[in-house]
């Protein structure tokens, strides 16, 4: 079976689901051009819980996790199947570590489907989704992708949805193509860590913007399975899109094994609806 990618995608607003601009056309262009998975693995930063679990429905919901966007974004379906039988696997590829099999809680979230919804609008692949273990340090996350990287050779895509920057408190959801000092100095930072080495990227977290950077780990976590997975398998991470949004959140999407030719570059992302807080969006 082909080998297929792995990807980091900065996800940003949510209002990216329904809107186009220089990152979402970057997004479908993983879906026209790169081979098509037979299922797909996604590790949101919007499932972050005191457990690693792992969904194993066959139809999992469409989760609306945020606050204050317009009715259309509620009424959102991505109505992909799940994977049950894939999941059982995913279970004992990671064994002795222990994932739970989550068949009727979460499905999947916004980090999960305002990304999908570009790279595959038909919701034709299945889609499970992998939580983030609140409760366990953050090298625990690269140990256990390390236990999952045969899944690529096996025909599924892991898909990371995060953000490299993510402060929420800094936001300025006025300034639509803003970028801070302290974010690009961040952004770049971990765009050299990853072309160097990538199973170090925890040197990262000793840089000096990092508090500024990743407040929370929940966005940034994602990040390290795919530096995981770059680090079992000795391969590359290259970045696919640069750019930022509002200031203080990294649009920037990294790629293992993406061959595509995108714009670096784009311009403009989906910004909050005006009147929405950004830290109680929950974006
Ligand atoms: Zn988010």
């Amino acid at each position: 079976m082909t080998r297929v990618p792995a990807l980091f995608v900065g996800h940003g607003s949510p209002m990216n689901t329904l809107e186009h601009n220089g990152f979402t056309e970057a997004w479908s262009a993983f879906g026209k051009h790169l081979p098509r998975p037979r299922a797909i693995l996604a590790i949101s930063a919007h499932w972050y819980f005191g457990a690693t679990a792992v969904t194993a429905m066959a139809r999992p919901r469409t989760i609306h996790d945020f606050y204050g966007f317009p009715q259309e974004l509620f009424e959102f379906d991505y109505p992909a199947q799940g994977n049950p039988d894939l999941a059982g696997e995913i279970v004992e590829a990671v064994k002795p570590e222990w994932i739970g099999l989550d068949r009727d809680q979460w499905g999947l979230d916004h980090g999960t489907w305002s990304v999908l919804a570009h790279i595959y609008p038909e919701a034709d692949v299945p889609v499970l989704q992998l939580s983030i273990n609140a409760l366990r340090p953050l090298d625990y996350h690269i140990a256990l992708v390390r236990r999952l990287a045969t899944l690529r050779g096996r025909g599924v895509m892991v898909l990371a949805s995060g953000n490299v920057v993510h402060n929420l408190r800094r936001l300025r959801w006025d300034q639509p193509t803003l970028a801070y000092d302290w974010a690009e100095r961040f952004d770049d930072a971990v765009a050299k860590q990853l072309s160097l080495d990538p199973g170090d990227i925890l040197r990262v977290t000793e840089h000096p913007d990092f508090a500024l950077a990743v407040p929370t780990p929940d966005h940034f976590i994602p990040l390290l399975y795919i530096a995981g997975l770059a680090a079992a398998e000795g391969a590359t991470v290259e970045p696919l899109v640069r750019g930022y949004s509002m200031g203080s959140i990294s649009m920037t999407c990294y790629g293992i094994g993406v061959d595509v030719e995108l714009r670096k570059n784009p311009a403009c992302a989906a910004r909050l609806p005006p009147g929405v807080p950004p830290e109680q969006s929950n974006i």
